[in-house]
């Protein structure tokens, strides 16, 4: 049998999820951000916030650092940095 699953996205809203995050956070670079969102449509946590290009930023008490949004960013304007603190 399964335990319970989380299976809406961006349900860690609720549950804090950063402490868990162990590799790497995103760094928004702010350099060639067209605005287009797709960071924000890809992230399952639904952490990341801004309303305008070059202002995206991520809220790291729920980032999981799974990279989608790297990952997905047309611009690469999404770098992928090895953890270096706790939050
Ligand atoms: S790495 Fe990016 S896509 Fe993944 S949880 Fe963090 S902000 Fe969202
Ligand atoms: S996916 Fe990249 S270019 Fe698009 S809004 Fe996010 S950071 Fe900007």
């Amino acid at each position: 049998m399964f335990g319970p699953l989380v299976c809406k996205p961006g349900s860690s809203k609720k549950n804090k999820t950063g402490s868990w995050r162990i590799e790497s956070r995103p760094k928004f670079l702010h350099q060639e951000c067209i605005g287009c969102k797709m960071c924000i449509s890809a992230c399952p946590e639904a952490c990341i916030v801004g309303e305008e290009k070059n202002k995206y930023e991520v809220d790291l008490a729920f980032c999981k650092g799974c990279g989608m949004c790297a990952l997905i960013c047309p611009k690469k304007d999404i770098e992928m940095t090895k953890e270096e603190s706790e939050i």
